[in-house]
């Protein structure tokens, strides 16, 4: 309320007052003219007494009348001042509820949420004017609560006033005209009687569109995460046909085809390690090299496969029998390569040598070019050679130990040399002849 407005409240209040201070004055006159004349024909016998005594009753009429002045000017015009602030407020707040995008709503706090008060945005928002709306007379608004949300809706509204907080509950509504709409409705209890409000009053916005944009967005984060899904089990699946290829392709570079025995590369790799190693800690390798007896010869009689059949069942016999930390690799051809760390000359002999004698008791059974079955005697000689001992280089170790298979060959196959035996006639010991 600005100045003006309540300068106009005052006047009005002051001239209802004054119009009753002037009608209480001519009646208060009027009584008091009666009761004079009245007093005068009593007290004739004491002029002057009677005299005072009604020009006091006048003093007392113009004292009283001033009084009911102000007292009556002073109740009405905090009164009209009340009401008009409260008109206003009212006013202010119809104004405000239809300026607000949505449904303004007072209603009682009970099953149906009987509507006191319904802003016009129930028009736009419902299709139901307010009048349809308060006090249930066409419908509830809790019955515009699409059925499915009910449930949910009363919790929310009912834990949030339970616990004296405000509510905030998105739902669908169904309008007049059948149609589905969402709202964000957001309210407060009001008027609590011990302790449990007994109305409720609220704002109801249309989020119809946000929501619909919501629900697509929702649809296609879903479907993009199917698609991430779909892709990442791809990726993986893709991921783990990789591992396997490349971890075959490792195998593939690091293996012969045929006996799959450890290449040439790997034996290159692994007696530089053991040199390194060796010469740092002062350890020692032996190297053993085979050779099969007249392999050309079994390839001639066996065929070229029979001649594979056989470099497999070598290569077998070989990885069976030695140590873990021992290696056996295909050097070329029908030539095979032991690797034995921390082993000395003798005892790499004595390893050799068993495996020559055991694969020359085997019998092999091969089939010839006739078709013809047969039990075969393969065997093969060997050299053997020891870091230090026998070479300070891989190389001079490599030639010693082949200089030692050569002297095996030459003194008749199917036996182990030694290289520093080979070297230094005459030999530690020859093998028997298979
Ligand atoms: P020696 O006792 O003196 O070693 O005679 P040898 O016949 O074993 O030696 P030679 O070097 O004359 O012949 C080796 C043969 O090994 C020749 C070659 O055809 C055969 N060979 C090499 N690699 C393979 C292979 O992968 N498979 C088969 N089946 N034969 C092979
Ligand atoms: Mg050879
Ligand atoms: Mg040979």
């Amino acid at each position: 309320m600005d100045r003006t407005e309540l300068r106009g409240v005052r006047r009005h209040a002051r001239s209802v007052a004054s119009n009753l201070a002037i009608a209480y004055a001519l009646v208060a006159g009027v009584w008091l003219a009666l009761a004079d004349g009245a007093r005068r024909a009593a007290a004739e016998s004491a002029p002057e007494i009677a005299a005072l005594l009604a020009h006091g009753d006048w003093v007392l009429l113009f004292v009283s009348t001033i009084a009911v002045y102000a007292v009556v000017a002073r109740v009405l015009t905090r009164s009209q001042v009340n009401e008009y602030a409260r008109t206003e407020s009212d006013r202010a707040l119809a104004s405000l509820a239809t300026q607000l995008p949505g449904l303004a709503y007072r209603c009682q706090n009970d099953f149906t949420r009987t509507a006191e008060y319904v802003s016009d945005g129930s028009i736009d928002l419902t299709g139901y004017p307010p009048a349809d709306l308060i006090d249930n007379r066409r419908i509830a608004l809790d019955a515009l609560i699409h059925p499915d949300d009910v449930e949910a809706v009363h919790g929310a509204i009912r834990e949030a006033l339970d616990h004296h907080r405000p509510y905030r509950v998105a739902y669908r509504v169904r309008t007049a005209e059948g149609e589905e709409r969402w709202v964000l409705d957001s309210g407060a209890g009001q008027d609590p009687v011990d302790g449990a409000y007994t109305r409720v009053e609220g704002l109801m916005v249309d989020i119809t569109r946000q929501k619909h944009t919501e629900i697509r967005l929702d649809g296609a984060r879903r479907h993009l995460e199917e698609i991430v899904e779909v892709r990442t089990r791809d990726l993986e699946k893709a991921k783990a046909e990789l591992e396997v290829a490349n971890k075959q392709l490792v195998d593939l570079s690091r293996h012969d085809g045929l006996t799959g025995l450890l290449n040439r590369r790997c034996l290159d790799e692994f007696v530089g390690q053991e040199f390194n190693r060796c010469q740092r800690y002062g350890g020692q390798f032996a190297v053993v090299m085979i050779d099969l007896d007249h392999f050309k010869q079994l390839n001639d009689t066996y065929g070229h496969q029979g001649g594979d059949d056989v470099l497999r069942t070598v290569a077998g016999l070989l990885r069976a029998s030695i140590r873990a930390t021992d290696r056996a690799f295909r050097y070329g051809g029908e030539e095979m390569t032991l690797v034995l760390p921390e082993t000395d000359a003798r005892a790499a002999w004595l390893v050799a040598d068993r495996l020559r004698n055991r694969l020359a008791e085997d019998r092999l059974s091969l089939v010839d070019e006739k078709g013809n079955a047969r039990d075969v005697a393969v065997t093969f000689s060997a050299g053997v050679a020891a870091f230090p001992g026998d070479g300070r280089t891989t190389e001079q170790l490599f030639a010693a130990a082949d200089q030692a298979l050569y002297q095996a060959k030459r003194h008749g196959r199917n036996r182990v040399f030694q290289a520093s035996a080979s070297t230094r006639p005459p030999p530690l010991r020859l093998a028997d002849e298979g």
